[in-house]
C-alpha cells in the first residue's frame, strides 16, 4: 500500500476506463473529483473489505461520506490526517455506517499528527444523528475529562458540530461544492435512509448509501459522471436454509438491479461498493467476480468492482486505480 503524504499525488499506474484515446488525466487537476473507497465492506469483519466509507476529495475539502470499521487506517494509509477530514455525511443509521465515528473524532483530538483537530468535527446526516453524536459525548466523557486535564487538550475541539435534516435537497454548500441528500429507500423499517451526491466544477457523483432498487436514487443520478452503488448477491441455497435472508436481499439492490440501475442513470462510471456477499456453512458466497457479471447482464457501460483504497478521478475524464 502507498502511503503518499501528497493527497494529489499518485503513486500508481493510471488507465482509462472509459475509451481508447483519452489520455490519463492530471492527478493534479484542480477542477476534478477525486473518490476514495476506503471500505466497500458491510458488518461482516472482513478483512479486505473495512466498514462503509468513501471519501470525496474537491480542491482543498475532504468529504467523509459513512464512516465504518477501519476508515481512519484506511486515512492513515492515504496519508491524511483526521483533522484534514473537512465534514462527515452520515447516510442512515446502521451500525456499521457509525462504528468508525467515535474512532475518528477522538483520535482526531489526540496530539500526534494523525490528530490535531483545533475544533469540533463537522458532521451531517438525516434527523437523530444528534442523539446518536450526543450519545458519543457522554460514552467517552471520561475519556475526554481526562485527556483536558492530563494533557491540556481543547475541550471545546472535543465536540461534534451537528447538521440534521430531514427531506431532499442541498445541505452543504462551500467554495464551490455542494452536497445533496436524498432519500432512498433501504426498506419500510429503516428510516431515515439517505444518499448523497455532490456536484464541484461541472463534476458530479453520487453515493447510493444503503437502499433497495430506488426510482428517486435513478433520477438524482441521471447524468451524475460518477455513480457508486451498494450490492446484494446471496447464494440460492442459503435461503433454503435460512429464509430470513430474503429480509436482508430485500433491504438491498441485486446486482441485476444495479445494472439496470447503472442502465437508467447512464454515469460515465458505475463503481460497486457495500457487497452485501452472505454465506453460510457450505455454502460459499458468490464471488465478486460473479457480480460484476451479473451487472453486466444489464448494463454495458463502463462499470468497475470496487475495493478498499480504489481511487477514481472525474475530471475530463473518469481514471481509475488501485492505489495512489
Ligand atoms: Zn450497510
Ligand atoms: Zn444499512
Amino acid at each position: 500500500m502507498s502511503t503518499n503524504s501528497s493527497a494529489w499525488r499518485l503513486a500508481a499506474v493510471w488507465f482509462c476506463v472509459l475509451c481508447a484515446g483519452l489520455a490519463a488525466p492530471e492527478a493534479s487537476d484542480a477542477q476534478s473529483l477525486r473518490v476514495t473507497l476506503l471500505g466497500t465492506g458491510t458488518p461482516n469483519p472482513h478483512p479486505e473489505r473495512f466498514g462503509p466509507a468513501t471519501l470525496v476529495e474537491a480542491d482543498s475539502q475532504r468529504l467523509l461520506f459513512d464512516v465504518g470499521r477501519g476508515a481512519t487506517i484506511r486515512l492513515n494509509q492515504l496519508g491524511i490526517s483526521m483533522r484534514e477530514v473537512s465534514a462527515v455525511f452520515i447516510t442512515h443509521f446502521h451500525s456499521d455506517h457509525l462504528v468508525g465515528l467515535a474512532d475518528l473524532w477522538l483520535i482526531g483530538w489526540l496530539p500526534p499528527n494523525y490528530g490535531r483537530r483545533q475544533k469540533p468535527l463537522r458532521i451531517w446526516g438525516p434527523a437523530g444523528l444528534r442523539r446518536i453524536t450526543s450519545g458519543m459525548e457522554q460514552a467517552y466523557a471520561t475519556d475526554i475529562e481526562i485527556r483536558v486535564k492530563d494533557e491540556g487538550l481543547s475541550l471545546s475541539a472535543a465536540k461534534f458540530d451537528v447538521t440534521e435534516f430531514s427531506e431532499d435537497g442541498v445541505i452543504y454548500e462551500q467554495d464551490g461544492v455542494a452536497v445533496t441528500a436524498f432519500e432512498v429507500n433501504h426498506g419500510e423499517l429503516i428510516k431515515p435512509a439517505y444518499g448523497y451526491r455532490v456536484d464541484y466544477a461541472g463534476r458530479s457523483v453520487v453515493i447510493s448509501g444503503d437502499t433497495r432498487y430506488d426510482q428517486n436514487l435513478i433520477e438524482v443520478a441521471k447524468g451524475a459522471d460518477l455513480l457508486v452503488h451498494e450490492v446484494v448477491a446471496i447464494p440460492e441455497k442459503l435461503f433454503e436454509v435460512n429464509p430470513a435472508m430474503k429480509r436482508v436481499e430485500a433491504h438491498h439492490t441485486t446486482a441485476e438491479e444495479v445494472g439496470a440501475v447503472f442502465s437508467k442513470a447512464q454515469p460515465r462510471l458505475g463503481v460497486l461498493t457495500h457487497y452485501v456477499l452472505t454465506a453460510g456453512p457450505g455454502i460459499p458466497p458468490v464471488t465478486k467476480d460473479e457480480v460484476l457479471a451479473r451487472v453486466k447482464s444489464n448494463y454495458s457501460g463502463p462499470v468497475v468492482a470496487g475495493r478498499d483504497l480504489m481511487t477514481i478521478d472525474v475530471g475530463d475524464s473518469v481514471a481509475v486505480a488501485d492505489e495512489r
